[in-house]
């Protein structure tokens, strides 16, 4: 078994704001030379989440409208009297800072619908990581 280890760097241009990494994770898996197993993305911060479904225009403004209308900034969470960013802990905390794909001949097994995306909940920010492990053989 070998394991591959890559992280991506990029900045976040909104507040709130969808970014797809479908074609960072593929670089990766190709790079990696491992074309059976698992990858593994996974953003090491507090205020993000990875989400895996479809990229279109709409609908991106659609998760973000489910986060607004279902964890709303500014409705008196206790976090915010630290920092004012307690629903994009919340979301982060409930979508997940991680995703797996099966990997299986050197392609991830996603479905033709299906992008990798970071979701930015606390933006704008330099320095947003995303880390992708390829494991397998
Ligand atoms: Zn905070």
């Amino acid at each position: 078994m070998r394991v591959y280890t890559k992280e991506l760097t990029l900045s976040t241009k909104k507040r709130v704001e969808v970014i797809k990494i479908t074609d960072y994770v593929n670089q990766v898996v190709r790079e990696s030379e491992i074309n059976e197993g698992v990858v593994v993305i996974y953003a090491p911060h507090a205020t993000v989440a990875i989400i895996i479904n479809e990229f279109e225009p709409r609908l991106t403004e659609d998760y973000v409208g489910w986060i607004m209308r279902h964890i709303p900034p500014n409705a008196g969470w206790r976090h915010d009297e630290i920092d004012d960013n307690a629903y994009a802990h919340i979301a982060s905390a409930i979508i997940g800072p991680s995703k797996a794909v099966p990997l299986s001949k050197g392609h991830l097994l996603l479905g033709t619908w299906q992008d990798v995306m970071l979701l930015e909940l606390d933006g704008p920010r330099h320095l947003r990581k995303v880390v992708v492990q390829v494991i397998g053989d």
